[in-house]
């Protein structure tokens, strides 16, 4: 089969053919209908969403020996000239390798010069925020007096570097990002022209890789078909990306749902060996969590096939939603902490096996602070349960007269008593506080786990903070990482509702980033004498002499 590059084979040649941009397509069709064509337009949006073919579109539209019309011919011999990128009249320039004021003082001077025989003279200029300051200076003089019958169209990829005085001159279009089921759609209808047999999953798998641009997801089509022909499965096509079958990242959560750390571990080494990159691996497995998290929330979801929905409606259905944002936290963390450290593979590892221990840490975690939050010492521990003491074999309570409303107030004062073990995890009891630091410290955890009850994420990263000062209506926290604070916005009200409930007045809380670097890691290196005698070796000689021994 001969090689087809379909990025090009299927770039738009009319506005009908500029694929979900319907927005922009039809008041430019009208405008031109109707004759009302400005002197400069600005298409801003993501790449490969069509901004360049629609300028060319507009250019022939214009220029076309039949326009202006909203429908070019595309066989006239501007047309024809136009779309093969070589017409006199219409001149496209790439402001990513033309930023110099020069090049658009040329640009000037060739405006003198009026339109060969076509209506209108165009200048396209693509990626114009590269444009340097000066040159957009320049360009900006142009286009307070703009010559008759020129046209400019610039497209951006980002609005906000070019100039408001330049932004302020153009009718500006936003192009949207095309989103997936939208480009599997499209996909769809080439595989059909084009005999080629694709299945859904794969061709959803290109489309999410594509983000949004329908000009990548034809060339990311091109590689696949030059590897795989005609015949195209999810498996090659994953093969040729490199990419993690969602299956895998489905497994790794049911592995952590079963505290399975061994084999966690085990599958995690598989992913070692295969050379992944662990960057993609973590990012690829926060994707995963994002759509299951949707499902969670019961939003639904265009970005995956409907026939690998289960792979992640199971997981949304064996995990909390704190969970899963706990596990989030804890994979966005690891992905930054690898990028500085030189044993990524470790931190991974002990990441894994930190979340297949979740409920673990969880209840640990809760049960210490509610024992605290009682001023409960370790001490303790031994000593006998409120309603298992040991004098009171009978389960009669002292001073109890074993009546039965005796028994009731014996019940209510023990739901209040200081230490609860119970599975329901009820709301930890803290006394009103007077407002001061000492009280705040002193019952930190215990604030800590009545926020848990509102999100376990929260009272951890609130466990985690450091008070730095307290005032007579906030309180100022030092949090050691972004993902903690963002943790603690996401409740602050309720947050504060509690403070307000303990201390009896409102108290804002205000989050800070503890400043500088990460606590430098430290690497212990346990040196023997004969690695100091190896080192060096006058010192070799002292050691052997003194005898010296290394303390
Ligand atoms: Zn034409």
């Amino acid at each position: 089969m001969s090689y087809i590059v379909l990025a090009r084979k299927y770039r738009p040649q009319n506005f009908a053919e500029v694929y979900a941009q319907d927005h922009v397509t039809k008041i430019l069709q009208s405008a031109i209908a109707s004759g009302r064509i400005a002197h400069a337009y600005l298409f801003s949006g993501p790449r490969g969403v069509g901004k360049t073919s629609l300028a060319r579109i507009m250019a022939k539209s214009l220029n076309c020996e039949q326009g202006p019309t909203t429908q070019p011919c595309n066989k006239c011999t501007n047309c024809v000239e136009i779309t093969s990128g070589v017409s006199p009249d219409v001149i496209e320039i790439d402001g990513a390798s033309n930023t110099g004021v020069d090049d658009i003082r040329e640009l000037q001077r060739e405006l003198l010069y009026a339109a060969s025989g076509a209506k209108y003279k165009i200048y396209i200029i693509d990626e114009v925020h590269m444009l340097s300051k000066n040159a957009f200076n320049a360009l900006l003089k142009t286009l307070e007096e703009p010559p008759e019958n020129v046209i400019f169209i610039f497209a951006t990829t980002e609005p906000h570097k070019v100039l408001p005085t330049i932004i302020s001159r153009c009718q500006r279009y936003d192009f949207k990002r095309i989103p997936v089921d939208a480009i599997v759609a499209r996909l769809r209808d080439l595989c059909e022209q084009e005999g080629i047999k694709m299945d859904d999953e794969s061709m959803y798998l290109i489309a999410r890789k594509a983000d949004g641009g329908l000009r990548d997801a034809l060339s990311l089509m091109d590689q696949t078909i030059s590897y795989c022909a005609e015949d195209i499965s999810i498996e090659q096509v994953r093969q040729i990306f490199g990419m993690i079958p969602n299956q895998v990242y489905h497994d790794f959560m049911q592995m952590i749902k079963a505290h399975d750390s061994q084999n966690l571990i085990i599958e995690l080494h598989n992913i070692f060996e295969e050379g992944t990159d662990l960057q993609e691996f973590i990012g690829n497995m926060l994707e995963y969590l994002r759509v299951v998290l949707l499902s969670k929330l019961g939003i639904k979801i265009k970005d995956i096939s409907p026939d690998e929905m289960p792979l992640f409606e199971e997981v949304a259905q064996s995990f909390s939603q704190n969970d899963l944002l706990y596990i989030m936290s804890q994979l966005m963390q690891t992905k930054t902490d690898i990028r500085l450290s030189n044993n990524p593979y470790l931190l991974i590892e002990a990441m894994m096996i930190k979340l297949s221990r979740l409920d673990e840490i969880n209840e640990i975690s809760e049960l210490i602070a509610s024992l605290k939050s009682t001023g409960f010492s370790p001490g303790m521990m031994a000593a006998p349960m409120p309603g298992k003491s040991a004098d009171t074999p009978t389960g009669i309570r002292h001073g109890d007269k074993a009546s039965p409303l005796a028994d009731k107030a014996a019940d209510s004062s023990t739901a209040k008593a200081p230490l609860r073990h119970s599975k329901t995890h009820e709301q930890p009891e803290i006394k009103k506080l007077e407002l001061s630091e000492d009280a705040l410290r002193q019952n930190w955890d215990a604030l800590a786990s009545r926020i848990k009850k509102i999100s376990k994420v929260a009272g951890l990263a609130f466990q985690n903070a450091e008070l730095i000062n307290l005032s007579a209506n906030a309180m100022n926290l030092k949090l050691k990482t972004q993902t903690d604070i963002g943790m603690l916005k996401n409740n602050l009200e309720r947050i504060e509702e509690i403070l307000e409930d303990v201390f009896g007045q409102p108290l804002h809380i205000n989050l800070e980033l503890e400043q500088g670097e990460a606590p430098t890691k430290v690497d212990i290196v346990r040196k023997t004498i004969d690695d100091l005698k190896k080192e060096n070796p006058e010192l070799a000689s002292f050691i052997d002499e003194t005898e010296a021994r290394l303390v």
